[in-house]
């Protein structure tokens, strides 16, 4: 029994007015009296501070002319001010500029990449994270940041996945809502918070093959069920802004995509904020072979609803001609620039245009957010092994350690590609320099790379932001640095291993055909394993690689990702029982590219381990992951038990009440996540296996025990129906289980009754 809910009964109302909306609204109306339709264009047009589409203006250039609304790529407060000056003094009505950056994981102050903060599954952790961020950028005058991306990543291959937060819809929107709160904070006027960006609307994260920027095909009720989640509940908590994406959804580009931009975010979600297309998407909607020219082009995005054009210049060229030529009309033009002016009165940018070059040195990388940074990384590592309690190891018993790998002394490598234009990456602190730091004199710590890294083909973004490519070894320094470092390995008591990737390596335009570790690493790894000494492998990378050889023959394995400017000695506090990790994986760990895509969400057509039965197995491997969802270790125990449900039966719309303990069995403090997963045996459709759809993070002491309660009520309980083309909640028999990974094995039953 199908019951279809009314849309608005499950919360998904129109935006809630951020305060001061309707104030800011009605101020912006007033401005839009008196600007000519040449001003209102100009207001729709972001113009790159580095030009990266050919023949674009120089941002002074386009101010003057007031064709410019916001400059992207400018981070330095002097080059802002300056460009601010030109709008607020030469242009007629004085509208100041809207500054906009890739602020993905701090500004100045670098903290782990986005997927490593979804491993924390700690909301409070990555509102202040971005808190920071939002603080040093508006300190530096950015007002704007293209963050956070939202995308679901269930490809492994694609290198943006480091981006987002995972497979998961229900992470990913707890997730969502945590970054635009630290993003934005309640009050944009305070000079310490900023715009955020839900990006990249919609389903950018599917590309196939895990190509960036490749076509997406997405079933509609995968993308209300799964891709859509995040976005929604980064409208939910007032996000400001969306971004569209660059690839093609089921054939129709994102930039050009009404089904998206008007029927989802405006006409259903009732959106009140202004959409940016992607950088020069709109201009690419040709490339796609969707639009016959430019001015098709921004015809087609216009209409669509992308109010802002990023760096393309395509609205700049043609929207006047398209407004005479009768194509749209002015009210249209309007209600795109409506809410970019709504956006600046709320950022008290017409009062407060400049940054305050003083205070941004006070507050841009300040000291004190540096253990912030260190908390972070110390709790988005995730323990993936720790055969016979290697780790923590003994400060005391340590004499000697070699730290070994193209990763153990890379300062930018423990970075990403989003950490800023002019990155200093000089006090980041390695892997090395943190275990070094850590043991003091007490032991002699000394270090190898052992092995190159590079990439195959660089891309555009090495050129973009200056890197060089390091000199590669010849055959005989190869062969010399690999024995050196086993060399290493064998007068040292303990190696510590550091592979990974470069910061290159992932990110946009840094996909990967396979998940093997770059370069020789493999080889490297098994040669120090060889020697017979107790090896921990920390690995330094955005993506899960192929670790399954590791899984078996190397008993510790952090995952310790890109941890930002305190990496180093968040992993050395970790290696040592300084702190203990409690990270969780935002994602499933695959055993090998070829398993892709694998999650745990999957219908129950795939039964991985079926036997010779009916099951989507391979034959040549098992079809698990090497890793699930949600695993992480501890350096204690924790037990969870006394699974209840206090009203098994329960009619269609009543939360259902479910209560478990977790016990701390272990000798030391730690924290755990505690997963509910739930299943619906049959209905309108079929459904997951398993969907995480509650989670608490418990922190507790040895011998402490707690009761977590979850309540599963209808936004839990639904789902979109391809068939109903809606949302819909069955009278149907559900499982429950809860435990600390996506394997868990405490299992209870309820009834939904009609
Ligand atoms: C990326 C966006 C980013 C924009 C501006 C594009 O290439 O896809 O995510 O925000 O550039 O830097």
């Amino acid at each position: 029994a199908g019951i279809a809910l009314m849309a608005a009964s499950l919360a998904f109302m129109a935006q809630a007015q951020p305060a001061g909306r309707p104030n800011v609204t009605a101020k912006a109306d007033a401005l839009l009296g008196r600007m000519t339709l040449e001003e209102k264009i100009g207001q729709l047009a972001q113009i790159g501070g580095i030009a990266f589409v050919p023949g674009s203006p120089k941002p002074e250039d386009a101010i003057r002319k007031g064709q410019a609304g916001s400059i992207l790529w400018i981070s330095k407060p002097g080059d802002i001010n300056r460009l601010q000056k030109v709008a607020m003094e030469e242009t007629r009505l004085h509208i100041p500029l809207i500054f906009g950056l890739d602020v993905i994981h701090g500004f100045k102050t670098l903290f782990p990449m986005p997927l490593a903060l979804a491993a924390s599954w700690d909301a409070s952790l990555i509102e202040r994270v971005h808190g920071v961020a939002a603080k040093e950028a508006r300190a530096s005058g950015i007002t704007w940041t293209f963050a956070p991306m939202l995308d679901i990543a269930r490809d492994p291959r694609w290198g943006r996945m480091i981006e987002g937060a995972g497979e998961d819809p229900f992470l990913g929107a707890m997730v969502a809502r945590a970054q635009v709160r630290g993003f934005q904070g309640n009050d944009l006027t305070s000079q310490d918070h900023i715009l955020a960006c839900a990006k990249h609307f919609a389903g950018y994260g599917a590309a196939d093959g895990g190509r960036d920027y490749d076509s997406s095909y997405i079933s509609d009720s995968e993308l209300w069920n799964v891709y859509f989640p995040p976005f929604k509940a980064a409208l939910d908590a007032g996000v400001s802004t969306f971004m569209s994406a660059y690839m093609d959804l089921n054939d129709v580009p994102a930039t050009g995509n009404s089904f998206l931009l008007q029927d989802v975010l405006r006409k259903t979600w009732k959106f009140q904020g202004f959409v940016v297309s992607d950088a020069n998407s709109i201009g690419d909607l040709v490339t796609h072979g969707f639009a016959r020219d430019r001015k098709d082009a921004a015809f087609r995005a216009f209409t669509a609803g992308v109010n802002m054009d990023m760096a393309s210049g395509t609205y700049n060229e043609n929207l006047l001609a398209l407004v005479k030529a009768g194509r749209i009309t002015e009210a249209q033009v309007e209600q795109a620039v409506r809410p970019i002016l709504a956006a600046k009165y709320q950022l008290g940018l017409f009062d407060h245009p400049y940054v305050d070059e003083e205070r941004s040195k006070a507050v841009v990388g300040a000291a004190e957010y540096r253990p912030i940074a260190r908390e972070a990384a110390q709790r988005t590592a995730v323990l993936l092994r720790n055969e016979g309690g290697l780790l923590p190891l003994s400060k005391d018993a340590v004499k000697s350690i070699a730290v070994i790998g193209p990763l153990a002394d890379a300062k930018r490598d423990m970075l990403t590609m989003w950490s800023g234009f002019d990155v200093d990456a000089s006090t980041t602190v390695t892997v090395l320099e943190g275990i070094r730091t850590k043991l003091g004199g007490s032991a002699r710590v000394e270090s190898a790379a052992g092995v190159q890294i590079a990439k195959q083909f660089r891309s555009m973004f090495e050129d973009l932001f200056g890197m060089k490519s390091a000199e590669p070894w010849t055959e005989a320094q190869a062969r010399q640095e690999f024995s050196k470092a086993v060399d290493l390995a064998k007068r040292s008591d303990v190696v510590v291993l550091a592979l990974g990737e470069g910061a290159m390596m992932s990110g946009e335009l840094a996909s990967q055909s396979s998940l093997e570790m770059p370069g020789r690493q493999q080889e490297l790894m098994e040669a120090v394993a060889a020697t017979g000494k107790p090896v921990v492998l920390v690995l330094v990378n955005g993506r899960p690689l192929n670790i399954t050889w590791a899984s078996t023959h190397i008993p510790a394995i952090l995952e310790a990702w890109h941890s930002g400017n305190e990496g180093g000695n968040a992993i050395a506090d970790i290696l040592f029982g300084d702190a203990n990790p409690g990270g969780k994986l935002p994602i499933t760990w695959p055993r090998n590219a070829g398993q892709i895509p694998i999650y745990y969400a999957h219908n129950t057509t795939h039964q991985p381990e079926g036997g010779r039965g009916f099951s989507s197995r391979y034959w040549d491997q098992s079809g698990a992951p090497l890793y699930p969802f949600g695993h992480g270790l501890s350096y204690t125990k924790f037990a969870v038990s006394n699974l209840k449900i206090a009203n098994t039966q329960v009619k269609l719309g009543t939360p259902v009440e479910v209560s478990v303990d977790i016990e701390n069995t272990g000798a030391r403090a730690g924290t755990e996540v505690v997963q509910l997963y739930i299943h619906q045996r049959a209905g309108g459709a079929s459904r997951p296996v398993r969907e995480l759809k509650g989670f608490e993070k418990v922190g507790l002491k040895a011998g402490e025990k707690k009761t977590v309660r979850f309540s599963l009520g209808k936004a839990e309980l639904s789902y979109w129906s391809s068939a109903s083309k809606g949302w819909v909640l069955d009278a149907e028999n559900f499982d429950v289980w809860v435990g600390q990974d996506a394997s868990a094995s405490l299992h209870a039953e309820f009834i939904v009754q009609p």
